[in-house]
């Protein structure tokens, strides 16, 4: 017998696409800072209820929305930030860009979206509601300029996925690497992270990147950071290499203290970390990784940034030169304070 082949209907197609997007809390979390950033917030807080299983909210100062605004970004691929395909060559200036987040965050869950639009004259905001997909209509609401998004019940509807999340701490785990990352990349921008009602961290926002991760993690930390000097770049495929890397005494058993931006989008491309990684050869024990807040820029058009919205992956046109340089950085920060051990010559 054929197999019969049918249609999806719209509900099931639209919750399939929702996964791509949010696989679990920590994925909410990014969109909506991301958004915040590019909507030009000083601050941004991010409160998350049970690892963000419960609630999830974001709050910014930003641009905000008007009601048509907001009516427009919970539909599904409505963007402000590129018109078609053109506007992705050459660098884009956003961290978003696809239209999909909040459209596919109001899919999966109970969302609410409260903003006020900076420029406006009225002293009050509006306000839109979108239950597992279907979006209410938009309300008039009192606060203040900016925006914030609350996102509850994470895949109450998709009971599948609401099944494998992960212990609560896991997920906040999770939640709290990504607000960290953003935080690192964005000094100027004031970050406040908190779990079920108590803060986790706090930055100021002063624009200072050594301020910043004493803000993140601590004294013991921000002391054993040591400045890349930038003016000391070799020949390569980069423009630049700047940020801290940690003195190898200072270390822990987990990666997740490697902090890599490439044109201040947040990545894990695996190029980047073991270059860094490559220059504390011989100095930390198998187990151990140093601290490290890296940026690396690139002429956009050797990059390539437009892959899955949830890996955190680039694409250099020249991976083995943009390692060299990354490592060649890093060697000179430490060598410069000592904290490089002689070795024999790679061969
Ligand atoms: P993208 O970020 O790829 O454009 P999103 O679904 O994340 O797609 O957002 C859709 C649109 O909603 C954005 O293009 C932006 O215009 C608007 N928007 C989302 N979040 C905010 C925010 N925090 N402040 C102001 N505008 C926002
Ligand atoms: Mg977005």
């Amino acid at each position: 017998m054929p197999q019969e082949i049918r249609e999806l209907d719209p509900t099931t197609v639209e919750r399939i696409a929702a996964g791509e997007v949010v696989e679990r809390p920590a994925s909410v979390v990014k969109e909506l800072v991301e958004n915040s950033l590019d909507a030009d917030a000083s601050r941004i807080r991010v409160a998350v209820a049970s690892g963000g299983t419960e609630s999830i909210r974001v709050s910014d100062d930003g641009v905000g929305m008007d009601e048509d605004a907001l009516r427009q970004a919970v539909r599904q691929h409505t963007t402000s930030k590129i018109r078609d395909i053109d506007d992705l060559e050459g660098g884009l200036a956003t961290l978003g860009f696809r239209g999909e987040a909040l459209h596919a965050i109001g899919a999966v869950s109970r969302t609410t979206i409260t903003s006020r639009p900076r420029d406006e004259r009225a002293d009050r905001g509006a306000e839109i509601t979108v239950e597992g997909g279907d979006a209410g209509t938009v309300q008039p609401a009192g606060c203040p300029v900016g925006t914030t998004v609350e996102v509850e019940d994470l895949f109450y509807n998709v009971p599948a996925r609401r099944k494998y999340l992960a212990q609560d701490a896991t997920e906040f785990a999770h939640v709290n690497s990504v607000v960290t990352a953003y935080a690192l990349a964005n000094p100027d921008v004031a970050v406040t992270l908190e779990h079920d009602g108590r803060e986790v961290f706090s930055t100021t926002g002063r624009g200072n990147l050594t301020e910043t991760v004493l803000d993140v993690y601590g004294r013991e930390v921000a002391q054993a950071m040591i400045e890349i000097d930038d003016g000391k770049l070799p020949e390569g495929p980069l423009e630049g290499v700047s940020g801290l890397v940690s003195h190898p005494e200072t270390n822990r058993a987990s990666r997740e203290y490697l902090s890599t931006y490439v044109n201040g989008r947040f990545v894990t491309a695996d190029a980047v970390r073991e270059a860094v990684l490559e220059a504390y050869e011989g100095q930390l024990a198998s187990d151990r990784y140093p601290f490290a807040v890296l940026f690396v820029e690139v002429d956009p058009a050797l990059v390539d940034v437009n892959v899955h919205p949830r890996k955190m992956d680039v694409r250099f046109a020249n991976s083995e030169g943009v390692r060299e340089q990354i490592t060649a950085a890093v060697e000179d920060a430490l060598r410069r304070e000592g904290a490089l051990r002689s070795r024999a010559p790679r061969g």
